[in-house]
């Protein structure tokens, strides 16, 4: 590579999307940077599905200790202690961040702990330094970054998925404002943990996007865990005695100890040099890019969230290694954008591939739609009011299954296999020839008729 860079590659953010690469390119033998101003790891690692995942298994252990003496047992009492949930996770998160450090000092990557800007095609500019540093490539790594919608008065005094992980408190009512995946997830996570939580959204059902009758599935369950507020929207937040609070469209109050706003997320672009280079932002105020990630200006690239496509860590993780193997290793590739599992951490949870019924239909006219809907095993015995759904969406000329919805537990895991089958573009009469696992949830997916 030319000898007039000081990098073959500059990575502007260390999250998941710029750590992948970053190690990737030095493994062909790049000359990388990587410019981090936070910490290692990113959204994903320090403030977002990780901490999350671990508490989500947090709150879980409430329904299993409640579950429990249906089978037999006698739990005493239990009594949750947010300081040592709190303490252990933060010392996991740091175990994980030390570890992404040492991957990349391993992989030959040079990590700069400093905010790095954009000063023209080949040049990022160090803030706290001021140093220069020209660069073969410059990869825009840098994520998204929750705001607050819309702007009340007193939105000061909310906190949004950043600042939750902060709390030193476990807070005794908190309201979640929102209906996407953060405000779910935090909702059901409070709620199991035993904060008396209310989940208020402007729209008539939560999560946006995804198949109908999963989203009444969550509704239902969601409704007996916490206060669903559904159709209204806060208008003011005000700090009194004793609490926050929250005034709402319908002319009610709520006081609560907390206010979670997950009202969606926005690229960092600003301040990032951007404009120096001529790369407009497009509505969504993120950066465009082609099918390998390339921006306007050729030697500048950007994966991940900052690029708006599927806002997901496994897509930054695959669009950073695509970067990486198409400009140092000689390898073309794109990550394919259009079938993408996906799993909501909600309790029961909810997992997706492909499309829903109504976008099938869109698409492909003719769909057949298989269901089913039971009251999971486990729950025989428990007595727990729960539902499991489950949809498999089938194009009736090709008889291929183009979406497949669950609602109820380990969705998640379960969706992941099932992407696979989707993924290989797997008929209806493949799903029907496969044995079923008898007795588990995931059997009712081939045994539909
Ligand atoms: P989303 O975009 O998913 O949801 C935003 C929510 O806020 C929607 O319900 C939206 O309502 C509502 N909203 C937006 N603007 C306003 C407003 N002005 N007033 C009231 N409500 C408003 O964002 P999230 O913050 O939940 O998540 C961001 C992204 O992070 C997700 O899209 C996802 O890609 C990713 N993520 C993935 C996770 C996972 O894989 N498990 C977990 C967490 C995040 P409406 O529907 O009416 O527009």
């Amino acid at each position: 590579m030319s000898e007039s860079f000081d990098v073959d590659l500059f990575v502007i953010g260390g999250g998941s999307g710029g750590v992948r690469a970053a190690r990737i390119a030095a493994g062909y033998g790049a000359r990388v940077k990587l410019a981090e101003e936070y910490r290692v790891g990113g959204t994903c690692v320090i403030r977002g599905c990780v901490p999350k995942k671990l508490m989500v298994y947090a709150g879980r252990f409430a329904d299993e200790i409640e579950d429990a003496a249906g089978f037999g047992w006698n739990v005493p009492e239990p009594r949750f202690d947010w300081s040592v949930l709190k303490r252990r996770r933060d010392a996991e998160i740091a175990r994980l961040e030390g570890i992404y450090d040492t991957n990349l000092m391993r992989a030959g990557v040079e990590i700069v702990p400093e905010r790095a800007v954009i000063e023209d095609a080949h040049t990022v500019r160090l803030v706290g330094s001021g140093e220069r540093i020209r660069a073969r490539f410059i990869l825009v790594a840098v994520g998204a970054s929750p705001v607050k919608e819309p702007v009340i008065p007193g939105a000061n005094l909310a906190i949004t998925s950043n600042e939750v992980f902060d709390l030193e408190t476990q807070p005794e009512r908190i309201l979640v404002v929102g209906g996407g995946y953060i405000a779910v997830e935090f909702a059901g996570v409070f709620a199991a943990l035993g904060t008396r939580t209310t989940l208020l959204h402007r729209g008539d059902r939560l999560l946006r996007g995804f198949d109908d009758e999963i989203r009444d599935a969550l509704g239902e369950a969601y409704a007996k865990r916490m206060d669903l507020r559904l159709g209204r929207t806060v208008e003011s937040l005000e700090r009194r005695e004793g609490g926050i609070t929250a005034r709402l469209s319908d002319g009610a109050e709520i006081e609560v100890d907390q206010v979670l706003v997950a009202t969606g997320r926005r690229p960092n672009v600003a301040g990032l040099g951007l404009d120096r280079v001529g790369i407009a932002l497009d509505r969504a105020g993120a950066i465009p890019v082609d099918a390998t990630s390339r921006t306007t200006v050729p030697s500048i690239y950007a994966v991940g969230d900052v690029t708006n496509r599927a806002n997901l860590t496994p897509i930054a993780i695959r669009e950073g290694h695509a970067f990486a193997d198409t400009v140092f290793g000689n390898k073309t590739w794109c990550v394919d954008h259009r079938l993408i599992p996906t799993a909501v951490f909600s309790t029961p949870e909810i997992g997706v591939v492909g499309h829903n019924e109504d976008v099938a239909r869109e698409i492909y006219g003719a769909v057949e739609v298989y269901k089913a809907i039971f009251r999971p095993m486990k729950a025989t015995l428990s007595g727990r009011d729960e539902k499991v759904l489950m949809k498999v969406v089938v194009d009736c000329a090709s008889d291929k299954v183009v979406g497949v919805h669950l609602f109820g537990h380990d969705a998640g895991e379960i969706i992941q296999a099932v992407g696979i089958a989707v993924t290989m573009g797997a008929t209806k009469a493949d799903f029907d020839r496969t044995i079923a696992v008898h007795p588990t949830a995931s059997e009712e997916l081939v045994t539909m008729r």
